[in-house]
């Protein structure tokens, strides 16, 4: 009688073992009790509650009663924390072909740190990883729900490999042609090239389409203007930082002139006279733009510390890089021989602005921006290590000045909010996808108890601690 919860639905009581007739089957195929379940949505405990999944999706989420209902597999949430699966907002896979399997060797990675969505943000490995996602659907592979971009939108001669190259209406038009073609779930814009043009029409054009989008932007362009076109998300606090300067038309127009120079000015080059002219006045209008126009903010916060600790850190004994295939360790050398490279003032420079960027995360919540928590994890981001990095990005969200319930509610609710999949997911309820993350701690008291993992289910299927650590052997390369 696998049919009876579909048949009965939402509105099912949670059925005691013995209470079901003649009913042989058990109703469910997970029953988790007495846990203490996190409302991400309110910030608020629901202790005691009994949370029943069949077929991949929470059936019903109710107080425990005395005896738990028939299941195939119960577990005791007694003193245990259940949150929603987290998404991490800013994921990459890429690197070719020859790195496609290290790459799919990276998802048991997000599954181990409770991380059971992602999202990536373009790469030249589109075909992969829509194959990737059948076998995680079919429950032929292990791995995180993926949503993708499929290939960046971006100029001629673009700096990432599989960039779709637009300069005029006529290839915005057959590049967005494309990637409708290719159902990807939103469409990513990238800076290397494109001109300010292309990346204004780019963002209009997808919007009377109905696609979402986010993106770097070039700095010949401005966030307001982006926003006002419809641009859905910025990714990383540079684009948002520019914006709070005072001087931001002159320093704009001043890019815009370089163009035609032999040395052109790139976004690190203006950087200092942005970081010069931040203004509060002209930030807390900035934020209210995007609040209004619904623009999110993805702050990336754990790489830019990361990249900016760089050249002082020896990550050759990081414990993780024992799961990170040598070809990907390999494609870290660029970010490493950059940070080798840079002067004594660069380096300054970069952990004033992480300090500074901290302040614009909380100021950002407090107008009503949606923020996304996204790791930036993925070849070439050098030991920006999967899983991990996510839960360092909420870590520094709330050292910023998030509650955690807030920094939570970036990993959750927001994500699925922003890829249309909140119906189905972002939250523990009825209805719900079960992906699901036990922890022995409550992350509401400190978010960093969210590395106290006990159990994770994703789409009803339940993988122990051990079972996780399992999972990781399984790609260990030494
Ligand atoms: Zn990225």
């Amino acid at each position: 009688m696998k049919l009876l919860p579909r048949l009965l639905g939402v509105t099912l009581p949670l059925l005691a073992a013995g209470c079901a007739g003649r009913q042989t089957q058990p109703a469910y195929d997970l029953v988790i009790t007495h846990a203490n379940v996190v409302d991400v949505e309110t910030g608020r405990v629901r202790p005691d509650q009994t949370v029943a999944v069949s077929e991949g999706q929470i059936r019903q989420v109710a107080n425990t009663s005395r005896q738990a209902p028939a299941a195939k597999r119960v577990m005791d949430g007694t003193g245990k924390y259940l949150i929603p699966g987290l998404w991490d907002m800013h994921v990459h896979f890429r690197g070719g072909d020859s790195l496609a399997a290290a790459n799919r060797n990276l998802l048991p990675l997000y599954l181990a740190h409770g991380i059971t969505t992602v999202r990536d943000a373009g790469g030249d490995l589109t075909p992969s990883i829509f194959a990737w996602r059948e076998q995680i659907r079919a429950g032929r592979l292990a791995g995180p729900t993926i949503y993708t971009s499929g290939p960046k939108i971006d100029g001629p001669k673009a700096f990432w490999a599989g960039s779709l190259e637009v300069e005029n209406q006529a290839q915005i038009d057959q590049a967005l042609d494309s990637l409708q073609r290719l159902k990807v779930d939103y469409v990513k814009i990238y800076e290397s090239t494109i001109s300010r043009e292309a990346f204004l029409n780019t963002i209009a054009a997808a919007e009377k389409r109905g696609m979402t989008t986010t993106g770097h932007m070039p700095y010949t362009a401005t966030l307001r203007e982006a926003s006002e076109r419809g641009l859905d998300a910025s990714e990383h606090l540079y684009y948002v930082f520019k914006a709070c300067s005072s001087k931001e038309d002159s320093i704009t127009a001043a890019v815009q002139r370089s163009l035609s120079t032999p040395k052109p000015l790139g976004l690190f080059a203006v950087l200092p006279a942005v970081y010069r002219t931040y203004d509060a006045a002209t930030a807390a209008r900035l934020y209210r733009t995007l609040a209004q126009h619904k623009t999110a903010v993805v702050p990336t916060l754990y790489i830019q510390k990361l990249l900016a600790e760089l050249p002082e850190t020896d990550h050759s004994r990081d414990t993780l890089l024992a799961y990170i295939d040598p070809k990907i360790q390999a494609t870290y050398a660029r970010r490493l021989a950059g940070a080798q490279a840079q002067s004594a003032a660069t380096r300054a420079f970069n952990k004033q602005l992480g300090a500074k960027f901290m302040t614009l995360v909380p100021a950002l919540q407090q107008a009503g921006v949606t923020l996304l928590a996204g790791s930036d994890s993925g070849a070439s981001n050098s030991y920006v290590y999967p899983g991990t990095s996510l839960l360092g990005e909420l870590e520094l969200l709330v050292q910023a000045g998030l509650t955690p319930a807030q920094a939570l509610q970036a990993a959750t609710i927001n994500g699925a909010r922003f890829l249309k999949a909140d119906q189905h997911a972002g939250t523990i309820r009825a209805g719900k996808d079960a992906d699901l993350v036990l922890l022995n701690q409550n992350p509401l008291v400190d978010i960093r108890n969210l590395r106290q993992i006990n159990a994770v289910v994703t789409r009803g299927r339940v993988y122990t601690a051990a079972e996780l650590r399992q999972m990781l052997q399984a790609v260990k390369h030494r």
